[in-house]
């Protein structure tokens, strides 16, 4: 795929953040995108900003909702004739202290953020299988790679989307398909907003420090912009490059601990 001019992509969580961001950059190389939302603010702010585009439409989406996913799924085969890059982006974060945790908390962090993904693959697969040729992305986070204290469902649903695209890859790779995850560090959005109030009231409450040896903690306020993740994905995408990592300040620490986690 070394040329992205007229291929057609679906992007959940498309409508904010990161997600936005990839579209953006997908839109700049030529190629059409549903972008498929929960939210129907979100969609429609996201829908002014490519106003007069006819290359990008909408569609309003829960990914836990399996036959919502497969309408989702048809409807952008009807706009556009096909579907070349599946990204699979939406998620959500909570990090209940241990005291507070209830079921709930792990049944949604893990139907959105893993069967979510799930839903978008199997959503697009038969086409893909059938064209013999596309390209899935997965986001997952440096959650998924560097345990931190507190963030345990987190960290699960992260590792295991990670561990699902690792093993797609090896997969579909013979089927001409490939499969991409997304390790995005703190990236400026709607989550790490709230995740910052969240943690700023956490540290005026237990103060926090770090053990000999223990993961480091993220540095404040240093979220990278959306845009720039966006063409970073894109460009894994043109490489068919599998792990795309992204942020710097994370990188000793993880070569030293994840070698082989990351793409040479
Ligand atoms: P965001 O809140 O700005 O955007 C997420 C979008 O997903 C929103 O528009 C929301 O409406 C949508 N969404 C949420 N639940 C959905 C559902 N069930 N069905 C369909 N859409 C849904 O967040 P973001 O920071 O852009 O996060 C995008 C992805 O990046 C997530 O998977 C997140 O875990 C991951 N991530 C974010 C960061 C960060 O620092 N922001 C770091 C690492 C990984």
């Amino acid at each position: 795929m070394r040329d992205l001019t007229g291929k057609v992509a679906f992007v959940t969580g498309g409508a904010s953040g990161i997600g936005l961001g990839i579209v953006e950059a997908l839109v700049d190389r030529g190629v059409s995108v549903m972008i498929a939302d929960l939210r129907q603010d979100h969609l429609d702010e996201a829908a002014a900003r490519f106003e007069g585009t006819t290359t990008v439409a909408t569609v309003a989406v829960d990914v836990i909702d399996r036959d919502g996913m497969a309408a989702a799924a048809q409807r952008t085969l009807e706009v556009f004739g096909r579907c070349d890059i599946v990204v699979n982006n939406a998620g959500v974060g909570a990090n209940p202290s241990v005291d507070e945790v209830t079921y709930a908390d792990w049944d949604w962090v893990l139907s959105v953020n893993l069967g979510g993904t799930v839903n978008g693959i199997m959503s697009f697969l038969p086409t893909l299988l059938a064209q013999g040729e596309g390209h899935i992305v997965n986001t997952a986070s440096m959650a998924g790679i560097l345990p931190t204290a507190n963030n345990y469902i987190y960290a699960a649903s992260k590792y295991a989307v990670r561990g699902l695209s690792e093993s797609l890859r090896l997969t579909l790779a013979p089927r001409g398909i490939g499969v991409s995850v997304v390790f995005p560090g703190l990236t400026q959005s709607r989550m790490l907003q709230s995740e910052q109030n969240r943690q700023a009231q956490f540290r005026s409450e237990v103060p926090t420090s770090r053990p000999e040896g223990g993961p480091v903690a993220p540095p404040p306020n240093s979220g990278m912009h959306p845009r720039e993740l966006g063409e970073i994905v894109v460009r894994g995408i043109l490489d068919n490059q599998a792990n795309i990592l992204t942020h710097s300040e994370f990188r000793g620490e993880l070569e030293e601990h994840f070698a082989s986690v990351i793409a040479s």
